[in-house]
């Protein structure tokens, strides 16, 4: 028996975990997945080389302290300093990126785990059935207000509609390989949207189902402002659709202008004089509208173009204990 576990090449699996203000919830946290972690190697499924790795995103609490405690009691967890706050996509980038040579598969979860740890169990089955990548997918989201779950199913729609490959009810819960992740590594953008991209990856990709539970303590870290501006950003990186909708919005008001136009001179010429003030306000004010609305989007990805041309760092590591 012995000899034949040596035998079996295990992967070393690590888990990346982006905190921002976690300090609620890092204890738990913690404790639940060296629990899993070592189920996962006592029944051989992963290497015993495998880690779980916080990543702090520039908390302001005592997360980092945590993470450091927890680094010194248990040598299975490792930490990783930014040195600001970058964000839920850039902290799990810098995880990902900076655990890429010593994994080799990384699956990445939420602080407050809320996606269930078990479909880890499955992620990994699916490994080693040969996919490269294997997304976690939210079965229901019972726990989830009402509110949460209308924007969240939205902006899978609306995402859906604009174009963009994105994976229905998937969020950054995913496992990727050695192999997935050089992919990754391979796009430069600086707005960056991982459920967009990872599809983009390619390889063969297989998905697992669960259930999303509400957050055993503390508080979303993802306000109502971050949100949108989170999907903003989602849908302006990943899709050139708006730009093109405004467009054909303009030739449809000027199309109607036109037609507008000619009725209003043909009256005049019939005698039947128009008063004139409401068409010209409501014009005024549809074009103007108008014009600013596509100003704006076109603003949006200048903005974008301006950003990516200065290729600024995504993220900057201060500390890795490992
Ligand atoms: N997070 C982060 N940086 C931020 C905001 C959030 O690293 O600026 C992390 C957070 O600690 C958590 C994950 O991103 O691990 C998802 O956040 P949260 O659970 O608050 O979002 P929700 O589940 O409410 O969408
Ligand atoms: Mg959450």
């Amino acid at each position: 028996m012995v000899a034949e576990k040596n035998n079996i090449k295990r992967a070393i699996l690590y888990l990346v975990i982006p905190c921002y203000n976690e300090e609620e919830v890092l204890h738990e946290t913690a404790r639940r997945l060296v629990g899993k972690m070592k189920t996962l190697q006592g029944d051989d499924k992963i290497s015993n080389q495998s880690k779980i790795v916080f990543v702090n995103d520039g908390s302001k609490d005592s997360t980092w302290a945590i993470i450091k405690e927890l680094h010194e009691k248990e040598q299975m967890i490792l930490g990783i300093n930014l040195s600001r706050n970058r964000g839920h996509q850039n902290a799990l980038l810098a995880g990902l990126m900076t655990v890429k040579e010593y994994a080799d598969a990384v699956v990445s979860l939420d602080a407050d785990l809320q996606d269930d740890i078990n479909a880890i169990d499955e992620m990994i089955e699916r490994y080693y059935e040969g996919n490269s990548i294997v997304y976690g997918v939210r079965g229901a989201r019972k726990t989830d207000t009402f509110f949460k779950r209308f924007t969240a199913e939205s902006f899978y729609r609306v995402m859906d509609f604009l174009g963009a490959d994105i994976v229905f009810n998937h969020a950054d819960y995913r496992l990727m390989d050695k192999k997935a992740l050089d992919g990754l590594e391979q796009f430069k953008e600086v707005n960056l949207f991982l459920r967009g991209i990872v599809p983009m990856i390619g390889f063969k990709s297989d998905k697992v189902y669960y259930e999303r539970r509400e957050r055993f303590a503390g508080e979303s870290k993802y306000p109502l402002k971050k949100m949108l501006s989170f999907a903003f950003d989602g849908i302006t990186s990943l899709s050139v659709k708006p730009i093109r909708m405004i467009s054909m919005l303009g030739i449809l008001i000027f199309g109607v202008s036109v037609i507008a136009l000619l009725y209003l001179l043909v009256g005049s010429l019939l005698g039947a004089t128009q008063p004139g003030w409401p068409s010209l306000i409501v014009s005024i004010w549809a074009l103007g509208g108008l014009q600013l609305l596509a100003i704006g989007v076109v603003g949006e990805y200048i903005g974008k173009i301006y950003l990516e041309t200065k290729g600024r760092p995504r993220f900057i590591i201060e500390d890795f204990l490992k």
